[in-house]
């Protein structure tokens, strides 16, 4: 008969691979079990965190590729701003190198790997949690409790009566080589990313990742961006290969039962703002590894003890959550020439000082609370847009 773990991962995604590393370092047994031979092989990400991100999460630096500084924003007229605060807002990795380098974390404090497993069938027994790759296994991994960090789209959760995120949008992105890259690019307009944008986010000289959310027809928009002027006039990658990608809009409303917990992009800790998954993520993941020490102690892993961990996500981004689906919502409705106004009053005094002040690369309710007062904008959205 196979060990019985105090916790089995499914994922090693960032977030399961921090949740498994401070299980680890807890001192409980913790496997982690991924699908493919290596960790991040085939995530299509820009891999974009927030500094915010690396100093509160201790993350490693090795796997930076470059860092975000300054932003330009296009509105749909051509025109820009451009927002300098100073000091690096966040920092771009290679993904591979990224989840790899959490593998190796976890891995210093214990945490055992299995690659090349897809974990299929859950099962939750009165004293335990089953996995099996397939129905008629004879011999499950076994586990007291299990954290599903599977990304979007698995059915694991479906399987111990977890509904997934309701609503998604698409990312569409290529990696590609550029001339001419300075800033972090958005792009907006109804054209090019209707109720989103697009971005070019540059990585070492002379290439860049380029890429958009929209809710439909991402594929379409993508190649309206590579035939744009400004991006298509730079660009030294014949056909880009576009990769596209589901991405939750809304999280999970329960992310625990008996036994187990949902964490990361799987239960939707998203960014409703832009899409960034890694950090809220992880940092939800930590939530649920402490969680998970008090319930090995106390030996009680029912969905009421597990609850803990769902009221301290909610309450670490859940706000956050809220007030980004709105703004997309707000943003989804606005004609072009709104955005263009928009995009006009970056250039004011009052506006550049509110956003030098408030704006923060992982938080942005302060922020779209504190613009919403201001009498410019107002008279942009003026007509019962909000
Ligand atoms: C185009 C695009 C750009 C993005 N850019 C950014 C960005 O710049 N910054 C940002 O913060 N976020 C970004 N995101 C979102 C981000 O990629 C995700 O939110 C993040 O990867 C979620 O991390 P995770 O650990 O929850 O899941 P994942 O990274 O999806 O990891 C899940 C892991 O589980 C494995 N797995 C799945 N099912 C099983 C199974 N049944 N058994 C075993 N293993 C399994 C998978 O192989 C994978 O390794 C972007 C998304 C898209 C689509």
């Amino acid at each position: 008969m196979n060990p019985l773990y105090d916790v089995v991962v499914i994922g090693a995604g960032p977030a399961g691979n921090i949740c498994g590393y401070l299980t680890a370092k807890a001192g409980l047994s913790t496997l982690i079990l991924e699908e493919h031979e290596r960790a991040g092989l085939f995530a299509n990400c820009t891999g974009i965190i927030g500094v915010e991100a690396f100093r509160r999460l201790n993350l490693p630096p090795e796997p930076i590729v470059s860092s975000l500084q300054a932003i330009t924003f296009y509105a749909p007229n051509g025109r820009s701003f451009r927002y300098d605060p100073g000091a690096p807002l966040a920092h771009v990795v290679s993904r591979l190198t990224f989840d790899q380098a959490l593998v190796d974390l976890a891995q210093s404090e214990g945490a055992e790997f299995r690659f090349g497993v897809h974990a299929r069938v859950i099962t939750v027994e009165a004293d335990g949690v089953e996995l099996r790759e397939k129905e008629e296994e004879a011999e499950p991994i076994r586990a007291r409790l299990a954290v599903i960090a599977a990304g979007f789209g698995s059915n694991l959760p479906l399987q111990v009566g977890l509904q997934g995120p309701k609503s998604i949008v698409y990312g569409a992105q290529a990696e590609v080589e550029m001339e001419g890259l300075r800033d972090v690019e958005i792009y907006l307009g109804r054209k090019l990313a209707p109720e989103a944008f697009a971005w070019v986010v540059p990585l070492s000289p002379g290439t860049a990742r380029v890429g958009l959310i929209a809710s439909r027809q991402a594929p379409n928009h993508f190649k309206e961006l590579i035939d744009h002027p400004p991006i298509a006039r730079r660009l030294r990658t014949p056909r880009p290969k576009m990769l596209l990608s589901p991405v939750p809009m809304e999280p999970m409303e329960r992310s625990v039962t008996d036994r187990v917990l949902v964490v990361g992009e799987a239960a939707g800790q998203v960014k409703t703002t832009t899409q960034g998954g890694i950090y809220y993520g992880m940092l939800c993941a930590s939530l649920a590894a402490e969680t998970i020490e008090e319930a090995v102690k106390g030996n009680d892993f029912s969905a009421r003890r597990l609850l803990r961990y769902e009221q301290a996500w909610k309450r670490a981004i859940g706000e956050e959550l809220k007030m980004g689906l709105s703004l997309r919502k707000f943003f989804g409705k606005l004609s072009d020439a709104q955005i263009d106004a928009l995009v006009e009053l970056g250039t004011q005094e009052d506006v550049i000082g509110l956003v030098r002040k408030l704006a923060q690369f992982d938080w942005h309710r302060e922020l779209i609370q504190s613009s919403l007062k201001l009498p410019a904008l107002q008279e942009v959205v003026r007509g019962g847009l909000w």
